[in-house]
């Protein structure tokens, strides 16, 4: 026994030890535009009363990675900033957002009322584990304020709303929705993907309106987009107005361990200076592309809200354009759909997009990348709903910062292919 730890001790001296708790200390000040990343899943306490003391609900110190470092405490406050709220918790993707809000909300026998145009998944979630849980759920139609006040019952329990619908791009009025839930004492959360904290002030819909502002009671935000950037980030977040309901929505993701990587905060923090600049130059392409392709005889229908025949396009036009008309006024990210003339088929449809050349197939949106997907939209939603008008193929076009004669150039090829 004695002669084993000889040789463990001459093997190591102490330079293992020293590795670990190595006294050394560099000095304190040092400050760069960058914050330090901070990576964690144990922290340290000075002593077992600091330890016992701590209290992981509030950002007065820290008990364990999960619970939040200095990285995320940091991209939760400069997203309060950017939407407006008081606080936030972040999720490993803008889903996993959906699914804490969803699932911190609503208890079995409640119900829960999503648009018809919403984002997939969060329908998906609806009709997967809420359902098997005992959680019901209608779709209504976003662009009829009167659909979604007779589906309201005193089971709804939360309702959801986005703006504009994901891929047909519909924009709804968002202070009318908002103004019912309000009425009939609902919950509210915004899937704020598009708006990304810039294009509308979701905590203060219609500024002026009323002593206290309009507001959602809570926004989501697939960070994964805008914020990210770059198309190699997953995070989404949470912000909320209301002390209480943001304490019922962290103590679900605390249940659930929704924790995020801290390089993926660092990514997220290192591309929000330049969000508001990305977004405009996705925005200004964006418009020009679509408004272009309006001019085609191959597209019979461009689905962009600050285009003037696109649905909504008034509802878009008051709430993030403060009523201005002109092709630059208001905000809009840089993503819009065409819907082609139904002469042409599925496949016709198919090779334009496997001609683009510019513009890769890809799902999400909101990277330096151009990227296409074509959807069958009829399969995506419920005719007795909000009935789909177009029998032609729907192309979804997310606009990266490629220059735009590229780009423009780019889809005068690929609809050459078909003519
Ligand atoms: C992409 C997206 C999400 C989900 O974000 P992920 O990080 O991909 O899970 C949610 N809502 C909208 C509107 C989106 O476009």
């Amino acid at each position: 026994m004695l002669h084993l730890r000889g040789t463990i001790k001459s093997m190591n001296d102490s330079r293992s030890t020293d590795l670990i708790h190595h006294p050394y200390r560099p000095p304190a000040g040092f400050d760069a535009p960058m914050p330090g990343t901070f990576k964690a899943s144990t922290v340290i306490f000075a002593d077992v009363a600091a330890m016992r003391a701590r209290n992981w609900q509030h950002k007065t110190g820290y008990t364990y990675g999960l619970h939040g470092t200095p990285t995320t405490f940091l991209l939760e406050e400069r997203l309060c900033a950017l939407e407006g709220g008081r606080q936030c918790v972040l999720t490993p993707s803008g889903l996993a957002a959906i699914a804490n809000v969803s699932l911190a909300l609503l208890r079995t026998g409640d119900e829960v009322l999503i648009p018809d145009n919403a984002y997939g998944p969060n329908k998906a979630l609806a009709d997967g584990e809420l359902k098997a849980w005992g959680i019901t759920h209608q779709l209504y139609d976003a662009m009829n304020p009167a659909d979604l006040a007779h589906r309201i019952t005193e089971r709804t329990k939360l309702v959801w709303l986005e703006a504009p619908g994901s891929v047909t791009m519909e924009f709804p009025d968002l202070p009318a929705l908002v103004r019912l839930c309000r009425e009939r004492g609902v919950v509210c959360a915004l899937d704020n993907t598009w708006g990304a904290g810039l294009a509308f002030r979701p905590f203060d819909l219609v500024p002026g309106e009323g002593a206290e502002p309009l507001a959602v009671d809570v926004s989501v935000h697939a960070l994964t987009k805008y914020p990210s950037g770059g198309g190699d980030v997953l995070m989404g977040s949470v912000v909320t107005l209301d002390e209480a309901l943001h304490l019922k929505i962290k103590l679900s993701h605390m249940r659930l361990g929704l924790g995020v990587g801290a390089n993926d905060a660092e990514f997220v923090l290192r591309s929000l200076p330049s969000l508001e600049v990305r977004y405009a130059a996705h925005d200004l392409a964006a418009r020009e592309l679509a408004r272009w392709l309006d001019t085609r005889p191959e597209i019979v229908q461009v689905l962009h809200p600050a285009i003037a025949d696109s649905p909504g396009h008034e509802h878009w036009r008051a709430l993030c354009a403060g009523g201005a008309d002109g092709p630059r006024a208001g905000r809009a990210a840089g993503l819009f759909s065409v819907v082609f003339d139904h002469a042409y088929s599925a496949a016709d449809v198919d090779r334009f997009c496997d001609s683009l050349k510019h513009f890769k197939l890809g799902y999400s949106w909101g990277g330096f990348m151009s990227l296409v997907v074509p959807y069958d939209v009829a399969g995506m939603r419920r005719p007795d709903v909000a009935p789909w008008p177009h029998k032609g193929v729907l192309v979804r076009f997310s606009v990266g910062l490629e220059s735009m004669d590229d780009l423009q150039a780019d889809l005068l090829q690929a609809l050459q292919v078909l003519a």
